[in-house]
């Protein structure tokens, strides 16, 4: 079997030069799924693989813009449309200056499974810039989300392809991508989700991915008898993600110790609580400033990331990155075992290297994938892509509930799939399950 699966990489490698982390996520679902495919050989002879590595279609584009001193600035814009084999292509923007066709490789091909994961018909894409959303005014973001959506507008639409935020990518940006678009094509539709809660934003949108990942951490943790409440919890990021994965695990009764950014991160050792998080909220989401001033402000630990700082060597029992890919390394995952944890559940995409996973498997703790673990946000943008379609909007009650059921389904495809003897590779469980669904719609499809 490794013979197949190397030399499927060999192939992947050679197609896709330098894109380091899209190899990286296509061995993921590769070592999982080619073993399940000599079972049920209709897959192989169909090529579904190999159809599923390669984008329907990528789109590259300049986008010009000028700042508030009139200089000018070119940034490149991309939207890869992975698969639409079960519905219209869905996966966020993200604007941050690390972005490369690469990394928007990997989030598009990740997001195939995890859309088919939530059983809302929904395709796999994403997209975004190089641009730096950081230090920038207010009117220089417009002006580039507008020279951005000018050209995105003619590929994207309620019935083809629909974005909605990522890293860097908030309602601010969704506010001004949708303006845009609705004055370009003269229409009115849910062509973004992410919306504001006014103009077809649904409830429970901004806190679906976190809520999401402590409701699944909370069935992982089901599974052996344990329960959140009381657990020691370490966070990195300090954004979207992060600020709901806390604000749910206060209201569950757990203790959520650290934050992070990408200049350093707080260890609050008393554990954060309401009016703490709502002091996070503010310096993040409307100052736009950074972690650090959360240690001055409560009188606790700041550890710096230039000297090699991360969370993952704080003591706990639950871990949820919640910044970027690759922040949790072997070593990472070394200080986390060593320290008790039982459980990592991953509310960013791809996270943790491949090293580091297999010492979480080694370990047999509960480790939760993104593709699984995070699949909240993208279920809630599918929620608020029903509700545009009927024009109504259900209450906060509702959403939850919904987005609840959601995760516990989740949960239960990675166990179908994903149990061997008394463990639960939720790797294997959460791969072969979303690839399923879509393989079999591909089948359906015919060559296309
Ligand atoms: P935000 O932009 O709101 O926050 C990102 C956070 O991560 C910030 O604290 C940021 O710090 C930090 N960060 C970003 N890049 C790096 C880096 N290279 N090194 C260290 N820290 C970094 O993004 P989100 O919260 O929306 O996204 C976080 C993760 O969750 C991403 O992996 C995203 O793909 C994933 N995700 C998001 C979903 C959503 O609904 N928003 C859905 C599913 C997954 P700084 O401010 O210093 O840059």
């Amino acid at each position: 079997m490794s013979k197949k699966i190397e030399e499927f990489m060999g192939k992947i490698s050679e197609r896709n030069p330098g894109e380091a982390e899209f190899h990286q996520a296509v061995r993921e679902v590769a070592e999982s799924v080619m073993p399940f495919l000599e079972k049920n050989p209709k897959y192989l002879k169909a090529r579904i693989m190999e159809r599923i590595a390669e984008p329907e279609r990528v789109i590259m584009f300049r986008v010009p813009w000028a700042d508030d001193r009139g200089e000018i600035h070119v940034n490149r814009g991309y939207r890869i449309e992975m698969n639409s084999a079960i519905g219209p292509y869905k996966g966020g923007l993200r604007f941050h200056p690390t972005v490369n066709l690469g990394i928007l490789k990997f989030l598009a091909f990740e997001q195939v499974f995890k859309n088919s994961l939530t059983t809302l018909p929904m395709g796999g894409g994403k997209g975004g810039s190089d641009f730096d959303p950081k230090r920038k005014s207010d009117n220089e973001v417009m002006r580039f989300c507008q020279s951005f959506m000018t050209e995105l507008a003619g590929h994207i639409g309620p019935d083809t392809d629909v974005p909605a935020g990522d890293i860097g990518v908030g309602s601010r940006e969704i506010g001004f991508l949708f303006g845009q678009y609705k004055k370009i094509r003269n229409e009115f539709t849910g062509v973004l989700t992410g919306k504001g809660i006014g103009w077809g934003g649904s409830l429970i949108r901004p806190e679906a991915t976190g809520y999401g990942t402590v409701y699944f951490a909370r069935e992982m943790l089901e599974t052996k008898g344990e329960s959140i409440e009381g657990k020691i919890c370490v966070v990195s990021g300090s954004g979207n993600v992060a600020q709901y994965t806390v604000e749910k695990l206060l209201e569950l009764g757990a203790r959520p110790v650290t934050l992070s950014d990408s200049n350093g991160y707080i260890y609050d050792k008393r554990g954060l609580n309401k009016e703490k998080l709502e002091f996070v909220k503010k310096i993040k989401n409307v100052k736009r400033g950074r972690i650090k001033e959360y240690a001055k402000e409560y009188d606790c630990e700041y550890f710096d990331s230039a000297k090699g700082n991360r969370p993952w060597e704080i003591k706990c029992e639950i871990a949820f990155p919640s910044a970027t890919q690759n922040e949790i390394h072997e070593k990472d995952a070394r200080h986390l075992i060593k320290n008790g944890c039982i459980c990592v559940s991953e509310g960013a995409n791809m996270p943790t290297t491949p090293k580091a996973i297999e010492i979480f498997k080694k370990a047999k703790i509960l480790y939760g994938p993104g593709k699984a673990a995070n699949a909240g946000g993208v279920a809630v943008s599918g929620l608020e892509m029903s509700q545009n379609t009927q024009r109504i909007s259900w209450d906060r009650e509702e959403v939850d509930k919904k987005l609840e059921e959601i995760m516990v389904k989740i949960h239960n495809t990675c166990l179908k799939y994903g149990k061997e003897g008394k463990f639960i590779n939720y790797v294997k469980g959460a791969n072969i399950g979303g690839f399923v669904k879509v393989a079999d719609a591909m089948l359906d499809q015919g060559l296309v």
